[in-house]
């Protein structure tokens, strides 16, 4: 048993079965023995390959979109670039490598790094040591000073927690973690958070899941009052739905969510509808989503891949071809991942958005 298994059934016997979210944010932010808290999970060695860690590219790319989004926003003479969750500093640091194409972006930022893991933020001091530019980092984005901003959120959102609601005849109910024959289980509360209504259709056994939108929500008022522009990328579905899309992700495998807790990835499929409907909510606009890949062949990484090309080695050459088709495939990243822009209404549309 996991140390956190043990803590988890302590908390367990006192209070209860616990809430989804609760479970989750445990099981990736635990103090001492969080996922995220404990270790670097990227990579071929690791759990899991993101997008940034698939190929330069993808940085790169993002780093002169965020160069245009600065000019759309009238090139102000200073500028927060925030990454929420930003991982190793893989991506900041092509980003940034990037923005040196428009010195006077380069100049005018001031990079943010929005990070709750010691470990990460250790990696990414290392990343990003030799990059010239000032680098910051911060709990929560509340800690970054108002002004105008750039955001990137890459596989971020999918690591907020979730809870469930679970339709039974009387109306739905909340999901729980609790204990059955001596086993984590998934049980569902037994009073409804919501009776039956006449016209609730919904069938017996049907999920609903709910986000904390908090950390966006904060960015998308930012925004709306100070200006400027987000990008969020991440896997999931456009339209909301039900569905029960808590997955577990160890070794690059899937793996049962309550087994080894806080030993496993943890996230769940982002709902893209819900994430606009927060930005709406605090005065920003929206643009997209789109998938992964029509964002990507839009800001031209096919021309990318090709100018990489003209001086590789043959190795090198077709490791780019690789990786041009991981993050722009149907089959892998390039339709299950989706982009969406979060921007200050006063912004036209923004690189990648403006069809
Ligand atoms: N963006 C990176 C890493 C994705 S993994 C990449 O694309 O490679 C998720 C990241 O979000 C990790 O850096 C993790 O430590 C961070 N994270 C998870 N929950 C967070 C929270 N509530 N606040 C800040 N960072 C968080």
């Amino acid at each position: 048993m996991t140390p956190l298994e043990a803590e988890i059934r302590t908390i367990i016997a006192i209070d209860g079965p616990i809430p989804v979210d609760r479970y989750m944010q445990l099981c990736l932010g635990h103090p001492r023995h969080g996922y995220y808290v404990t270790r670097d999970p990227l990579g071929a060695a690791g759990d899991f390959v993101t997008a940034p860690e698939v190929s330069q590219m993808f940085g790169e790319l993002i780093g002169a979109w965020a160069a245009t989004a600065w000019q759309q926003m009238g090139s102000p003479p200073a500028v927060r670039l925030i990454e929420m969750g930003p991982g190793r500093g893989t991506l900041m640091a092509d980003a940034l490598r990037a923005a040196r194409a428009m010195p006077e972006f380069h100049a005018a930022l001031s990079a943010h790094m929005v990070e709750t893991s010691p470990v990460l933020c250790a990696l990414q001091e290392k990343t990003l040591a030799h990059t010239g530019a000032p680098i910051a980092w911060h709990h929560g984005i509340e800690e970054v000073r108002e002004g105008p901003t750039i955001a990137i959120a890459n596989e971020f959102v999918d690591a907020l927690p979730i809870n469930q609601f679970v339709k039974d005849h009387d109306g739905w109910h909340m999901r729980m973690v609790g204990i059955m024959d001596d086993e984590l289980a998934f049980v569902a509360a037994p009073d409804p958070m919501l009776k039956q209504s006449e016209t609730d259709a919904t069938p017996v056994g049907a999920i609903l899941e709910r986000r904390h939108d908090r950390p966006v929500s904060l960015l998308a008022r930012r925004l709306a009052q100070h200006g400027g522009a987000a990008l969020i990328i991440d896997y999931g579905h456009m339209e909301s739905g039900f569905g029960d899309t808590l997955q577990a992700v160890r070794g690059h495998k899937f793996t049962d969510p309550l087994v080894d807790p806080g030993e496993a990835d943890l996230t769940a499929q982002v709902d893209f509808a819900a994430v606009a409907g927060w930005a709406q909510r605090e005065g920003a606009v929206t643009q997209g989503p789109i998938t992964q890949s029509e964002f990507l062949r839009r800001l031209g990484i096919e021309q990318r891949a090709a100018r990489l090309k003209g001086s590789a080695t043959p190795q090198q050459a077709a490791d780019i071809d690789a990786a041009l088709t991981r993050l722009t495939a149907p089959g892998q990243m390039g339709e299950l991942f989706k982009a969406l822009a979060i921007a200050d209404p006063k912004l036209g549309p923004l690189p990648g958005f403006d069809t």
